[in-house]
């Protein structure tokens, strides 16, 4: 099954049966090529490769063929002509820039991205010279008036991480193409079976697949998507610096994608159900999930978005005290920073994931000590809510 089949498939089937090629063998489900190199015939035909006359897998850092078959495939769920697979969702970030950036060039990017992202923009890649702007996410006006003669990228990350604040792709997309620099999308939130950002005139999408692509946190791993013509440069800093993505780790990755847009739907209707049982609770001063009809994303949400994910956030009455206890009373609930797991996960985002901000840049960014993230999983939902009683019974 090749590429070229999956154009007429509908997004489930592509997720299910996109980018294979069967080998020899006839296996069913797909072949694990855990082979650091690859054979050439004789010495002329080695020559050939070297040089560019013949195309085809050399070394692993540069191909393989599970690897590939999890880029194809992903490539065809986001719309996109190629999709480069990296060793981290870190990684991907951190190819888009060096593969697309050089010193003197300026990115823009949205004050609620990932943590890591942050660190990244300010310790190692402003260290080559590329300068970084920080604005608000929601805010266009921002975006707009921090476009300078230099710059070259604007990044975001939609919808954030954990209140739910949702981008204008397509006003993002305009800005971008107005300024000539590229929309980069952090996509690990919604993944394509929620949300594709090339069809709102993104030109580059990046994903955590440690996150919902695998969806069973077991493997870090991540993918640069966009057009051959710009990822052919992405493609040349993975192949010579080396962040790949792991033969064994695609593996995981393509069974994770078979099962994305059941996982996507039913993590979103728990997520749905959660935010709408918290908004009941006496204890409960706001539900922060673009679902909710009035959170001030939800109309974004609806138009660019299938549904609304599985991460949603809540503040308690008290300060960071009541947080915690409410935390650490309960019980199922797993007590981590990750995210898209079939585990619900419950963290206090103060204390952890946005801990390095100053408590000025928390409370601007309304990362409150009351605040507590849940990523709902797949346990059955009354489970969930039990769970989190244990919290409310000591509050
Ligand atoms: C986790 C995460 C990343 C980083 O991915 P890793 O696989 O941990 O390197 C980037 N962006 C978002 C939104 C994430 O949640």
């Amino acid at each position: 099954m090749t590429i070229k089949d999956s154009e007429n498939m509908h997004f489930e089937s592509i997720a299910i049966r996109g980018g294979y090629r069967r080998t020899q063998e006839n296996e069913h489900s797909e072949a694990l090529f855990l082979t650091s190199s690859y054979i050439f015939e004789n010495c002329d035909i080695a020559a050939k490769y070297f040089n560019n006359e013949l195309q085809g897998n050399v070394y692993s850092r540069y191909s393989n063929p599970t690897v590939r078959t999890f880029e194809e495939r992903l490539a065809a769920l986001e719309g996109a002509d190629r999709a480069v697979a990296t060793s981290s969702g870190m990684a991907a970030t951190l190819s888009v820039v060096m593969g697309l950036l050089s010193a003197g060039d300026h990115i823009i990017c949205s004050r609620e991205v990932f943590g890591s992202t942050i660190t990244l923009m300010d310790n190692t890649i402003s260290k080559f010279g590329v300068e970084v702007s920080y604005v608000a996410l929601t805010d266009i006006n921002d975006w707009e008036k921090a476009i300078k003669p230099h710059t070259k990228m604007l990044f975001c990350e939609s919808p954030s991480n954990p209140l739910n604040e949702v981008a204008d792709l397509e006003a993002l997309a305009a800005l971008a193409r107005q300024a000539n620099c590229l929309l980069v999308v952090d996509n690990c939130f919604c993944t394509p079976a929620l949300q594709r950002p090339l069809e709102w005139g993104a030109d580059i999408v990046v994903h955590s697949a440690t996150k919902y692509i695998d969806g069973q946190g077991r493997c870090l791993g991540g993918a640069v998507v966009g057009s051959d013509e710009l990822m052919a440069p992405v493609i040349g800093f993975l192949r010579s610096a080396g962040p790949t993505m792991s033969a064994f780790n695609a593996w995981v990755f393509l069974k994770g994608l078979e099962t994305l847009s059941l996982r996507m739907r039913a993590h979103s209707a728990s997520a749905l159900q959660l935010a709408l049982w918290l908004e009941k609770k006496d204890q409960v001063v706001k539900v922060n999930y673009s679902g909710l009809k009035k959170h001030s994303g939800h109309a974004l949400a609806c138009k660019q978005q299938d549904d609304f994910g599985g991460v949603l956030s809540f503040q308690v009455r008290g300060g960071r005290d009541a947080a915690w206890r409410f935390i650490d009373a309960t019980q199922m609930l797993s007590l981590t920073a990750n995210l898209g797991d079939s585990k619900t996960t419950i963290v206090h985002p103060a204390s952890t994931t946005h801990s390095r901000l100053t408590s000025d840049q928390r409370s601007a960014a309304g990362i409150t000590e009351n605040l507590i993230r849940v990523a709902v999983g797949l346990e059955n939902i009354k489970d969930i809510k039990r769970d989190l009683e244990f919290g409310f019974g000591v509050i």
